[in-house]
């Protein structure tokens, strides 16, 4: 059975209209005379009905059917044509990023949407997602040239964009990338020659054109990923017109046979077999120093899809939730502990199967919040005014994004996987939603830079930032919102727990810092590292949650219909709290150990 469309609005409507300051972003400049927080709930049951009732019935063809390579053509499934169509016709694709658009979202709003979209066929979402990151980048990088020939068709989304990065050589290694740029002579053009590798929606049928952003190193730039400058690779180059015109020298040499996302072609592609390939230059050359823009200018659409990973794992994981709670409400199996005698129940009612579930609520609300309010921040840079305000956007953005990316991403997993155990034997079988799901979210943890790059991008590089000042500052927020809440009522020892884990983590950092100088053992530890934090932080907001909602559920009583949800979520604030956060002690006791089993092992012991 495909991933069946089982999401809720009901969350997003609370983190949107309750909890993250929406009205800052609306008062803004950019969004002023458009949508206000009381468009909110049409703009989420609108975006909901459509993924539901257009989206989600293409998923499985995008399962079952997959993409097939014939001719050096990729065929898409069936149905992911218009279930593309319907996304970018109805104002949910990359018109966000044109500054002229005044129907336009603040991207905090547009990504609570998107996560019914992505919910609801996993496999399409690589062919529309990349096209605002691809437009924001020749929007702010490219010629004026570039801007009108193709700005209008990826805001419109009738040609897509793709980011070709990877090599067979290159991969987490972007740097050994060996794709060269030559120049032709004429300013900012360039003959592309090389292969790329894994590259989503690389070839497709789906829109007329395709626009590669590709990294290539122009001769005589530095090397590593130093000396990469990025370029518009177009499948067909525009005529005078504006249309596709004359074919660009790009070829599609095959698809990868892929765990999940199989609706989504994985290419590999070969540009300038007959030397032809044009490419075009975003930003300036290389300076006399070898040293090129295309990296930095690359990570921008990098950091927004490294966000799409965590709320992508978010997204799969909660359709998981919601299917497992369905079922768990339905299968009759055991008999109550408590009241033995009473006759067989639903296994909804046993312990483990409530555990289970709950930590998949605690967690797939801890990802939303994290993933929004990042959002929120980007959101706040890119369009307040107000000074302080867009300092601190620049520290948040820096700092959560890794996290975001890894720990919502390999969380996912986890919340599937109990997900999955909810439904018994059934749940490993492909007849239920939760085995797809399960396979389709393995990506999130591998792409976008693997989840120990971005291990490695927290401990080496936000964590120091500064000499470490910017972090020290990121966990202060939560101590002191820790500080400030102490006391409230009825959450004395949620917030006990909370400040005696911020000890027990700073002592985590301190230990670290200590492994500095000892070569492998941060990086033996990055990855764990990066987890605590992600459940300091995911502790943090349930509980700043938990605060209104418990205000909220004194204000409506207990008979109110919506009584529960508020309930809902205290239980996943306390839950988490109590649950995941003393877990942060446990790894504290391993770092200060020092365990260096791992770093010592002989290589030869796994092949014995
Ligand atoms: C379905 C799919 C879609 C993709 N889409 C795109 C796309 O659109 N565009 C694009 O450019 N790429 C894309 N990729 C490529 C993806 O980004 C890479 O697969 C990823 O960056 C990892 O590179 P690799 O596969 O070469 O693994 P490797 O770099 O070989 O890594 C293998 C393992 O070794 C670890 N490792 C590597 N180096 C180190 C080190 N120095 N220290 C410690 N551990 C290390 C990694 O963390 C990983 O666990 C896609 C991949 C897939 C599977």
């Amino acid at each position: 059975m495909p991933a069946k469309f089982s999401h809720s609005t009901r969350d997003h409507k609370f983190i949107l209209k309750e909890w993250l300051d929406l009205k800052k972003v609306f008062e803004t400049e950019r969004f002023k005379g458009g949508y206000s927080v009381e468009d909110l709930d049409f703009i989420l049951e609108n975006a909901w009905k459509g993924a539901r009732d257009a989206v989600a019935p293409s998923c499985a063809d995008s399962d079952h059917i997959g993409c097939r390579f014939e001719n050096g053509k990729v065929l898409t499934p069936p149905s992911t044509k218009d279930a593309y169509f319907f996304i970018v016709n109805n104002g949910f694709g990359a018109n966000n990023v044109n500054p002229e658009d005044s129907s336009a979202l603040p991207v905090t709003v547009l990504w609570a949407l998107y996560e019914y979209f992505i919910a609801a066929n996993p496999g399409l979402q690589t062919y529309w997602l990349a096209n605002s990151g691809c437009a924001g980048l020749i929007r702010d990088f490219g010629s004026d040239e570039l801007k009108r020939a193709y700005l209008p068709m990826l805001y419109s989304g009738q040609w897509s964009g793709t980011m070709d990065l990877t090599e067979p050589q290159a991969g987490s290694d972007v740097g050994d990338s060996t794709t060269k740029a030559v120049p032709t002579g004429e300013p900012g053009a360039y003959l592309i020659k090389g292969t790329k590798c894994f590259i989503s929606g690389g070839e497709q049928d789906i829109t007329e054109n395709i626009v590669h952003l590709t990294l290539a190193r122009i001769e005589g730039a530095a090397p590593g990923t130093r000396g990469l400058s990025l370029f518009v690779v177009p499948k067909y180059l525009p005529d005078e017109n504006g249309k596709p015109g004359a074919w660009n020298d790009i070829t599609c040499a095959g698809i990868e046979h892929k765990l999940g996302l199989r609706g989504s072609s994985t290419c590999v592609i070969s540009y300038g077999d007959e030397g032809k390939c044009r490419g075009f230059l975003l930003g300036s050359p290389p300076g006399e120093d070898g040293m090129a823009q295309g990296m930095a200018q690359m990570f921008k659409m990098m950091n927004e899809e490294r966000l799409m990973s965590g709320l992508s794992g978010c997204a799969l994981a909660a359709s998981a939730y919601h299917s497992a709670v369905q079922y768990c409400s339905e299968r009759i199996q055991g008999r109550p502990t408590a009241n033995p005698k009473s006759g067989r129940c639903a296994i909804i009612k046993h312990e483990d199967v409530k555990r289970m579930l709950l930590f998949q609520k605690a967690h797939v609300e801890a990802f939303r919040a994290m993933a929004l309010q990042t959002f929120w921040w980007v959101d706040i840079e890119n369009h307040s005014t107000d000074p302080e305000l867009h300092k601190q956007a620049r520290v948040f953005l820096e700092i959560n994004t890794p996290i975001v990316k890894a720990w919502c991403s390999d969380a996912a997993l986890q919340c599937i996987s109990e997900a999955l155990q909810c439904y018994g034997g059934y749940g490993f079988s492909e007849e239920y939603p939760a085995a797809e799901l399960y396979r389709d979210a393995r990506i999130y943890p591998i792409w976008e830079g693997t989840n120990y790059i971005q291990s490695l991008d927290l401990i080496g590089r936000k964590m120091t930032m500064k000499k470490g000042e910017v972090f020290l500052a990121w966990v202060r927020h939560i101590q002191e919102f820790a500080e400030a809440n102490k006391d409230a009522a009825g959450f004395e020892k949620e917030f006990e727990i909370l400040l005696g884990t911020l000890g027990k983590y700073m002592g985590i950092l301190k230990t670290l810092q200590g492994y500095l100088t000892v070569p492998g053992m941060p990086q033996l530890y990055a990855t764990r590292v990066l987890h605590a934090t992600g459940k300091l932080w995911g502790a943090k907001l349930l509980l700043e949650m938990a605060l209104i909602a418990k205000k909220k559920m004194d204000e409506l009583g207990k008979d109110h219909f919506d009584y529960a949800f508020y309930q809902g979520k205290v239980a996943s604030a306390r839950f988490f709290t109590r649950n995941i956060l003393p877990e942060i002690g446990a790894l504290g006791e391993v770092l200060k150990t020092g365990d260096s089993t791992a770093l010592e092992a002989q290589e030869s012991i796994f092949f014995a």
